[in-house]
C-alpha cells in the first residue's frame, strides 16, 4: 500500500510519519459501530497521538477525550471536544493542572490516590466548584503483556489500591466539593489475549458489588482501555478486534440500570496508520551482523529502545532477494536499535524503509536528543 505513495514520498526530507487516513477512519467507523451495539462510550486516549488531522477524526466520531495532562486537557480542548466529554487521569497531576481542569469543568478525573483526592478537594473547595471524580482503582489483574506496559498489577504505580478503600469511602463526607460519579480502571496496554479483559470484568462486578454493599450506586464505569493490534503481521489485520473486545464487556460486565460504560482507548484506534518511513545511509557489513543504518533513530520512534517493542520493517524500494540485518538508528546510544537479526531485501544506500504500525505512541515521544531535528508528517488522504 505505501509502495503505491512512493512518488509522493520522493519529494519529502527524510525522516516522516506518514498517515494512512482512510484506514484511521475505517478504524474508528469499526470501533464506533461495535460499541454503538451496547451504548458504550469510547473516549480517545490523546498520548498515543495528538496529532491534529488525527484529532479531528476522532471528534467526528462523537468520540470523548481521555488525557494524562493539563496540556493534554488543552489540546483536546483546542481540537474541539467538549469540557463533558473530556476525563483527566495521571498518577502525578500538579496543582497547576489540577485547577487548569477546574477552571475548564472537565466530565470527570479520574483520581490515583487518596492524597490526590485531598488535593481535588482543597483546589475545588477554593473556587467554590465541584469537581467530579471516578477512583481510578488498581485491580491486580495481569494483562498478559509486556511488563513495561502493566498498569494494573500492585506493584504498579497507577490507581488506588483495593485495601485503601474501607478507610477512603467514609472520607468523601468531609469532602463537599468532590462528587464520586464512578470507578475507573485501566490494566495496561497492547493487550492481545483478550481472557485479560475478561478477569478485569470479573475483578470490577465484584468491586461493584463491595460499594454496593456500602450504599454507593455509581453512574459511571470506566473500563479503560489497552486493546492491542497486530505488529507482526499488519497487512492481514489492519483493524483490531473490536467485536470481540466490546462483546466480551457486554457479556460479562454487570451492568446497572442507567449505568454508562466507558472506554479509553488509544493504540487501537491509531496504531495502524500510521508509519515512519526512514531513508538508509550506510551499510556496514560485519563477520557476524550486517547493519543497516538508517536516518530515524530512537529519538523518531522510541518504543523499540524503551520496552523491546517490535514493528515489522518493510524496504519500500528493493525487490533484490532478502538478506539479514540489524537495522538501527543514528543515535549515540547501543539501544537505538530497531530490528535484529531481521530479513529484508537487499538494501542499499538511498532505499527508503516502513516501519510500520507506528501511530501510536510513536510521534508523541520523539525527542531532540542529540539536538535531532524534528520529524515531519504527511497525511495520505
Ligand atoms: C494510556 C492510557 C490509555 C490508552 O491505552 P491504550 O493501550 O493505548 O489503549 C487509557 N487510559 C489510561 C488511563 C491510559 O493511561
Amino acid at each position: 500500500m505505501l509502495k503505491e505513495h512512493l512518488h509522493t514520498f520522493s519529494q519529502q526530507p527524510t525522516p516522516f510519519y506518514v498517515y494512512d487516513l482512510p484506514l484511521l477512519r475505517q478504524t474508528l467507523d469499526v470501533a464506533k459501530a461495535e460499541a454503538a451495539k451496547y451504548d458504550f462510550h469510547i473516549h480517545y486516549a490523546l498520548k498515543a497521538n495528538a496529532n491534529a488531522p488525527i484529532l479531528a477524526e476522532v471528534l467526528e466520531r462523537g468520540f470523548g477525550a481521555d488525557c494524562v495532562s493539563g496540556n493534554e486537557v488543552r489540546r483536546a480542548l483546542e481540537a474541539g471536544f467538549a469540557p463533558d466529554q473530556i476525563v483527566f487521569a495521571g498518577v502525578g497531576k500538579s496543582d497547576a493542572e489540577i485547577n487548569f481542569a477546574l477552571d475548564s469543568n472537565i466530565f470527570c478525573f479520574n483520581s490515583e490516590s487518596v492524597q490526590e483526592l485531598e488535593v481535588i478537594q482543597e483546589l475545588a473547595a477554593a473556587k467554590g466548584k465541584t469537581a467530579q471524580v471516578a477512583l481510578r482503582i488498581n485491580p491486580n489483574v495481569d494483562a498478559y503483556t509486556h511488563k513495561h506496559i502493566t498498569t494494573g498489577l500492585e506493584e504498579n504505580k497507577f490507581g488506588i489500591n483495593v485495601w485503601e478503600l474501607e478507610e477512603l469511602v467514609p472520607r468523601f463526607s468531609q469532602w463537599p466539593n468532590l462528587k464520586l460519579i464512578g470507578l475507573h480502571f485501566h490494566i495496561g496496554s497492547q493487550i492481545t489475549d483478550l481472557r485479560a479483559f475478561e478477569n478485569l470484568c470479573v475483578r470490577v462486578n465484584e468491586l461493584q458489588q463491595w460499594f454496593e454493599e456500602k450504599g454507593l450506586v455509581f453512574p459511571h464505569l470506566n473500563v479503560g482501555g489497552g486493546l492491542g493490534v497486530d505488529y507482526r503481521t499488519p497487512e492481514e489485520n489492519p483493524i483490531a478486534d473490536f467485536a470481540a473486545y466490546f462483546a466480551i464487556f457486554n457479556k460479562l460486565l454487570e451492568k446497572r440500570p442507567g449505568q454508562v460504560i466507558h472506554f479509553e482507548l488509544g493504540r487501537a484506534l491509531v496504531a495502524p496508520s500510521g508509519n515512519l518511513v526512514s531513508k538508509v545511509l550506510y551499510l556496514k557489513h560485519g563477520q557476524k551482523t550486517n547493519f543497516v543504518i538508517l536516518d530515524a533513530g530512537m529519538t523518531e520512534l522510541m518504543r523499540p529502545a524503551l520496552y523491546q517493542a517490535y514493528h515489522k520493517i518493510e524496504n519500500l524500494t528493493s525487490e533484490l532477494p532478502p538478506m539479514t540485518y540489524d537495522i538501527v538508528g543514528p543515535i549515540c546510544e547501543s539501544t537505538d536499535c530497531f530490528s535484529k537479526a531481521t530479513e529484508l531485501p537487499e538494501t542499499k544506500r538511498g532505499d527508503l524503509v516502513a516501519i510500520r504500525t507506528a501511530g501510536a505512541y510513536g510521534e508523541v515521544m520523539v525527542s531532540e536528543y542529540n539536538l535531532r531535528d524534528r520529524v515531519q508528517a504527511i497525511y495520505l488522504t
